[in-house]
């Protein structure tokens, strides 16, 4: 009689901590899905069971906070970073967006037309030496992609973690699908109602608005060629605000438990720092 591996003792009790398209990659098994979270922003059909979740997160954390003196950033892509219309939706007087000259920071994308908010490039630049960061929109997967592209081509502050619709359906946003302990993630995010069980990590910051809004008789940035302030705008002030939080977070030693460090005590949020 032989062995088979998939009936194996040491095998028996496994938690089908990794799976990738079905299959546990220790037992080979194929489990149930209700019990396990998709990553397929890490690898495509990679699932972690809740307890590999918890195991990853924490071990993940405490390898930035001791290692990196890094925290986690967990920014939101429209009307934070970018703002997005379909180019039929431009006003008359926005129209010379897409016949003469652009400004900086503009860029067509299929239907689309996507203004980069001011200050982007060098708030990730520096928010970058303070956290891991990522990417959590509502949009789908493929327009996910193309945006963060556009603010990070070489992935160099994102990598691949861009948390889209693909892996987070729901209407609501979870750090369940971020790799890292609460205790140590901040949220940024225009709208805080999407966060409903993880208000005291979020950070609230007004919504950038370039192009004209529907049904909203105000003149647009676009249609008065001018934008958000550079040096005072929603950005460079949670730059500023983020640098706090991390001087107050490292201001006294990490323990190897995290259980003595919180940043959402820092926060206290849902919370809207000055200028942001
Ligand atoms: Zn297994």
């Amino acid at each position: 009689m032989t062995m088979n591996v998939l009936s194996s003792p040491s095998h028996s009790n496994c938690g089908h901590w990794y799976v990738r398209h079905g299959i546990c990659l220790t037992c080979k098994k194929k489990p149930s899905h209700a019990e396990s979270l998709p990553f397929d922003y890490l690898f495509s059909g990679l699932r972690l069971s809740q307890e590999a979740v918890s195991y990853t997160k924490r071990l993940t954390t405490l390898i930035s906070l001791h290692t990196h003196k890094k925290l986690y950033l967990v920014l939101d892509l429209d009307h934070t970073l970018v703002h997005s219309v379909k180019v039929s939706k431009l006003s008359e007087a926005e129209k010379y967006l897409i016949e003469g000259e652009q400004p900086q920071g503009l860029k067509l994308y299929e239907s689309r037309i996507v203004k980069v908010r001011p200050f982007v490039k060098d708030f990730l630049k520096e928010a970058n030496k303070l956290f891991n960061m990522y990417v959590y929109t509502k949009g789908d997967f493929l327009y996910g992609k193309k945006i963060v592209k556009l603010i990070d081509p070489n992935k160099t502050y994102f990598e691949d973690r861009v948390i889209t619709r693909r892996e987070s359906p729901d209407h609501n946003k979870t750090l369940d699908h971020v790799l890292a302990d609460e205790r140590g993630i901040v949220i940024v995010d225009d709208t805080v109602a999407v966060w409903p069980h993880h208000m005291r990590n979020l950070l609230n910051i007004t919504k950038y608005f370039y192009f004209k809004k529907d049904g909203i008789n105000k003149v647009s940035y676009a249609e008065r060629k001018r934008d958000e302030s550079r040096s005072n705008g929603a950005l460079a002030n949670l730059l500023k605000y983020l640098k706090v939080i991390h001087s107050e977070f490292f201001s006294c030693e990490v323990k190897e438990e995290l259980d003595t460090k919180d940043v959402r005590l820092l926060i206290k949020g849902p919370f809207k720092p000055y200028g942001c």
